[in-house]
């Protein structure tokens, strides 16, 4: 089989990628190594509204439920409310993210991808240093695909970086260790997504509550690896569940378990191989949110095949504007909380306290950064030591590191 472009792993992040390479005349291929896209669901499901002016998705039928905005709350219990315009990418939407990501594939196969399911991509083929195509297996099936170009979006276990020769190691403080319940018969209306932040609660992470209507919601919690062992994030979801009156009488509909990726973006093009998603380290160091990125990274990366296959160039050159397109999208902000996520993990529960307290009042709509360090500051004036590091971050200090 010949191709122009292999895509490896059908998630958000390769099926916009194939789509956007395939609307660009690419012949292009999704190799899936599960036997449904989508399936299982491995997300909290929260996902910005931005996305409306992306018309990557049409119709309603993967919108489980559209939210107002945030409500973060501090160890002691009090509360930070922020519109869904400012509470980042993953408040505004909850999908049913098994619908999600098929709508997502169905747009990729309209534009002219195949997709073949039950195949693992098990080897690169390199012919005299230069990757030429991929081995599979599907079932006991082995067999080969030659193509120009590869991308790999596998994920958070991504291995085509790696295999490429790209350093993709995860150490365990940048990896969230999480898991989830959907919770139904739950005697609570919300259409907010609630944060719960504390190192008791979840050390180096959150719990959340994320609304998906009809009395059911996901509740689930990230736990920083460095600072648990893996039977930690489950023990902390079910004291807080069983700490809640209310959730505690829900039913659980699902279950599930996994990991997301909460480190600096890494190098995403070597030769003719690019990195998209997870794979890329894409996700929000802060939130481990990845949805957007891989939407926005999945386009950038199938328009820059696009561009290579009718221009017949897949070398580094032709590829790098992959890198430099997302890096301009996304990059900076991806940083600047890579950044804020390493201080704010030297901020205990007490600090967390008088950052709410101070913040609890504070009219986010009205922001300016005098205003906010006045709002920070006047009720708790120790907090301005914390917080200097943070404040020091600039456009140019980000575009250094
Ligand atoms: C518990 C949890 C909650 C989350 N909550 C949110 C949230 O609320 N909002 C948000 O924005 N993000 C959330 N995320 C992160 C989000 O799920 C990811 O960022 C997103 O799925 C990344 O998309 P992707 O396409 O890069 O990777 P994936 O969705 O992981 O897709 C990778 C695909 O590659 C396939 N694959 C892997 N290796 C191979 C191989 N060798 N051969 C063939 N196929 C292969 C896999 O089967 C998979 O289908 C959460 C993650 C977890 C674990």
């Amino acid at each position: 089989m010949e191709y122009d472009a292999i895509v490896v792993g059908g998630g958000p992040a390769g099926s916009v990628t194939a789509r956007f390479a395939a609307e660009s005349g690419a012949k292009v291929i999704i190799l899936e190594r599960r036997s449904e896209i989508g399936i299982p669901v491995l997300c909290g499901e929260g996902i910005s509204q931005r996305i409306d002016n992306w018309g990557m998705l049409e119709g309603k039928r993967w919108i489980a439920s559209k939210m107002d905005g945030a409500k973060i709350f501090s160890p002691d219990g009090t509360m930070v409310t922020l519109s869904k315009e400012m509470a980042g990418n993953e408040t505004g939407y909850v999908v049913y993210r098994d619908i999600f990501d098929q709508e997502l594939a169905r747009r990729a196969a309209k534009a002219g991808a195949d997709i073949i399911l039950n195949t693992e991509v098990t080897e690169l083929i390199k012919k005299n240093g230069k990757i030429t195509g991929i081995k599979a297996r599907e079932f006991d099936e082995k067999f080969e695909i030659n193509a120009n170009i590869i991308a790999g979006a596998d994920g958070v276990e991504s291995k085509i970086g790696k295999w490429a020769g790209i350093n993709t190691t995860l150490k365990t403080n940048d990896l969230e260790t999480c898991a989830q319940y959907t919770l139904t018969n739950v005697d609570y209306n919300s259409d907010y997504c609630e944060f719960y932040i504390g190192k008791k609660i979840s050390p180096g992470g959150y719990i959340w509550i994320f609304p998906k209507g009809e009395n059911t919601f996901n509740v689930g919690i990230g736990v920083l690896a460095s600072l648990s062992d893996s039977r930690l994030p489950l023990k902390l979801l079910n004291k807080f569940i069983n700490d809640n009156p209310i959730l505690k009488k829900g039913e659980p509909i699902r279950f599930l378990a996994g990991a997301v990726p909460v480190s600096k973006p890494i190098e995403t093009v070597k030769d003719n191989l690019l990195l998209v998603g997870d794979a890329a380290r894409h996700a929000d160091p802060i939130t481990g949110g990845g949805l957007t990125t891989s939407l926005e990274g999945g386009k950038i990366a199938g328009e820059t095949i696009g561009k290579s296959v009718e221009k017949q160039s897949f070398d580094k050159e032709t590829l790098s504007s992959y890198e430099t397109r997302w890096k301009e999208a996304f990059g900076t902000k991806l940083i600047r909380d890579y950044i804020v996520k390493e201080i704010m993990l030297d901020f205990d529960d007490k600090t967390l306290n008088m950052l709410a307290d101070s913040l609890k009042d504070y009219k986010f709509e009205e922001f300016s950064t005098l205003s906010l360090v006045k709002a920070l500051v006047i009720k708790h004036p120790t907090l301005l030591m914390k917080l200097t590091p943070l404040l020091k971050l600039t456009d140019k200090s980000l575009k250094k590191a």
